[in-house]
């Protein structure tokens, strides 16, 4: 599919669809293609290639190859959520998988893989990946797959793609990477030799908060990839048309979006870091964050997406995040309003969130207004303790 791509720049591509348009009434925008079955030829072939709405969808298809014409991917798969994306990685592997995971990832993903995956034959190590030496301890020619996600969530620390790929292919394992709060306009994850890069759809990718959908990118379409076609298959896993178009709708702004919803982030770090009821201000684009020269040569953009530790603890975050009026108390990232959230409240006993934490996802308000209403939540904490 990539071999028709035009050579423009993902902004471009991702603007115009790569040019897609609808053959028969030459509309701008391509319709929605809901059939779920398909006539049989008479000498009982299928030429179009389309027999049924559980392996493949049109609409869908057409939203996939904008994904992996951004990822630099020869091809993409899309599934009816963050989730099923990534388990489908874990699933698509042979039994006895061995897999090394990030220990600070998505929270759900990462309770998935300790509580789940070792029920579908799979031994899961979760190690610190900012730690290479631990990481080059934890890989044994054993490893399947290694899993990593950059800037992670909720501290943002940030992975070297490159080394972590250099570790897991001297093994003989796959390199797959959640890039959801990268997104590809910051980074190119298959450019730096990972072989897998998922998304929660469900964030920058669409950015309004009206969609549900996962993603994985492809370096190449080998075997494996495939068996990732046949899980979606086989478990019913992939997306529906109309949320395939909504996604295709959200992707031709994702460039300027996650550009503007960057440089807000960074003023808003800088800013807080200032602010006297701010403890610590977590955010790649600042110079003390511990991955920022990383993040400085393996990113384009810092991101959207921040944290604050509130000084006075646990009882004061949650007490700020409940005095907000323009930022909206709730969970998710990467859409056009800014969302605030007490992280620990969310993630289990063993995840490695402090209880002071409020994870900010910066939306396309305007900065100033995002900063005063966060600057009215803190001082009124103040006030009361
Ligand atoms: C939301 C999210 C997921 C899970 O995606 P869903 O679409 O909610 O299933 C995975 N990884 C990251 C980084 C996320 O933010």
């Amino acid at each position: 599919m990539t071999d028709r791509v035009p050579k423009w720049k993902p902004r471009t591509l991702a603007a115009q669809m790569l040019g897609m348009e609808d053959p028969t009434t030459r509309g701008v925008v391509p319709p929605v293609h809901v059939a779920t079955t398909f006539i049989r030829d008479p000498d009982n072939q299928y030429r179009t290639g389309f027999v049924y709405g559980r392996p493949d969808n049109a609409t869908v298809r057409q939203a996939e190859a904008t994904i992996a014409a951004l990822e630099g991917a020869e091809e993409a798969l899309l599934f009816a959520s963050g989730m099923a994306a990534a388990t489908a990685v874990v699933l698509a592997l042979d039994a006895p998988a061995y897999v090394v995971a990030a220990q600070e990832m998505y929270w759900a993903l990462r309770d998935w893989l300790v509580r789940e995956a070792p029920r579908h034959g799979s031994r899961v190590e979760l190690v610190d990946m900012t730690d290479l030496a631990a990481v080059r301890r934890a890989v044994t020619p054993e490893t399947k797959l290694v899993w990593i996600e950059t800037p992670s969530n909720p501290l943002w620390s940030v992975t070297d793609i490159a080394a972590v790929a250099d570790i897991a292919h001297a093994a003989g394992a796959r390199l797959a990477i959640d890039s959801t709060v990268a997104t590809p306009v910051f980074t190119r994850p298959l450019g730096l030799g990972a072989d897998l890069v998922m998304h929660s759809a469900t964030k920058y990718l669409n950015g309004h908060s009206d969609v549900v959908a996962g993603a994985l990118a492809t370096a190449r379409r080998d075997e494996f990839w495939s068996r990732l076609h046949a899980v979606r298959t086989r478990y019913g896993a992939i997306l529906g048309p109309f949320e395939a178009w909504l996604l295709m709708r959200g992707l031709r702004t994702l460039d300027v979006r996650v550009r503007a919803q960057s440089a807000t982030a960074a003023e808003l770090a800088h800013r807080l870091s200032r602010h006297e009821r701010v403890a610590q201000v977590l955010y790649p684009g600042l110079p003390e964050h511990l991955g920022h020269a990383l993040a400085a040569r393996q990113m384009a953009g810092f991101g959207a997406m921040l944290s604050i530790r509130v000084a006075g603890g646990e009882a004061a975050a949650i007490a700020a995040a409940a005095q907000v009026r323009l930022w909206k108390r709730a969970t998710s990232l990467g859409s056009v309003e800014s969302l605030i959230e007490h992280r620990a409240s969310v993630e289990g006993p063993d995840s490695v969130c402090p209880p002071d934490l409020l994870r900010l996802s910066a939306g396309l308000e305007d900065a100033d207004d995002l900063y005063a209403d966060l600057d009215q939540a803190l001082r009124a904490t103040g006030r009361r303790a």
